[in-house]
């Protein structure tokens, strides 16, 4: 098994613009073992300033990996934790810190790469930034919820270090927790609701000439066993459903040479 690598978990901070919030998460990161500094599009910043708060980091800022995008900071990562101070939403799979963590870890382990992303000091992250994230992570505070954001670095890479102390070598499989973000309203999918989408996928995959020189069993194996393993909900196989349901009707209007307006996700209608 390979040991936890700290260096395979990056701290991404979109837009940073305060050069003493980046000096302290780089004295964090490297009081904890931690190398890889991503600054996605950071404000104009007096590097003497950061330097000062930084405190011989030098080898951190040489390192330094300035992007233009969130999309360029992931890149080759396979988990994405995105920090916020926002309370539990139902919208977000969200992950309380200790089991964020735990995942990382496991997750070097597994030789791949984790990236922890903060948002910026006054605004945090967009919803367009979190939906990048595999999940949402809240630390718990008192009913003031908003912490520093260099602070917030480093308790994230804090618990990191310390539970990658007390996890010893065992090897932990990934994954060490179940992310739920399931609506309060619904309930597990029946087998039989499940069987029912997997054969509505099925029809669907017919509709659209899918099949072509795929053996469908195979196909149709595999895509049981995504969705056995996703831990669906009603409302979840709702949506599924309803999504295959377009897809025949569109695949039907085009046989009959009508070709319908294309709506994009804003509701807008696409010219
Ligand atoms: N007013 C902003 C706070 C920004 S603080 C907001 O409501 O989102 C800067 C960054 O620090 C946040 O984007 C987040 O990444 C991190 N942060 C601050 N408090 C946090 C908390 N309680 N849990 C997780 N991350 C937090």
């Amino acid at each position: 098994m390979i040991p936890y690598s700290p260096e395979r978990i990056r701290i991404v901070l979109v837009e940073p613009e305060n050069p003493i919030n980046v000096g302290t998460v780089m004295r964090a990161m490297k009081n904890m073992g931690f190398s890889e500094l991503y600054l996605v599009h950071p404000a104009e910043m007096d590097m003497q300033k950061t330097q000062i708060s930084a405190h011989r980091t030098d080898d951190l800022l040489q390192n330094i990996h300035t992007c233009d995008t969130l999309d360029e900071a992931l890149t080759g990562v396979h988990e994405s934790y995105g920090f916020s101070a926002r309370t539990r939403s139902e919208t977000w799979a969200t992950l309380d810190m200790e089991s964020a963590v735990g995942r990382a870890i496991s997750i070097t382990r597994n030789d791949q790469n984790v990236a922890y992303v903060f948002g910026r000091e006054r605004t945090g992250l967009t919803n367009d930034e979190l939906l990048r994230c595999t999940c949402r992570v809240h630390i718990e505070t008192s009913s003031y919820s908003s912490l520093n954001l260099a602070q917030a670095v480093l308790l994230a890479v804090y618990a990191t270090f310390r539970q990658s102390k007390s996890a010893g070598d065992s090897p932990v499989s990934r994954p060490v927790v179940q992310i739920d973000n399931h609506l309060p309203t619904s309930v597990p999918a029946t087998i039989d609701a499940q069987r029912r989408l997997i054969e509505r996928i099925e029809s669907m995959l017919v509709d659209i000439s899918y099949f072509k020189s795929q053996a469908p069993n195979s196909a149709m194996h595999r895509i049981q066993n995504i969705l056995m393993r996703a831990d669906l909900h009603d409302d979840e196989i709702q949506l599924l459903m309803g999504i295959c349901a377009e897809v025949s009707n569109y695949a039907r209007l085009i046989e009959r040479g009508i070709r319908p307006p294309k709506i994009q996700a804003n509701g807008k209608l696409k010219t």
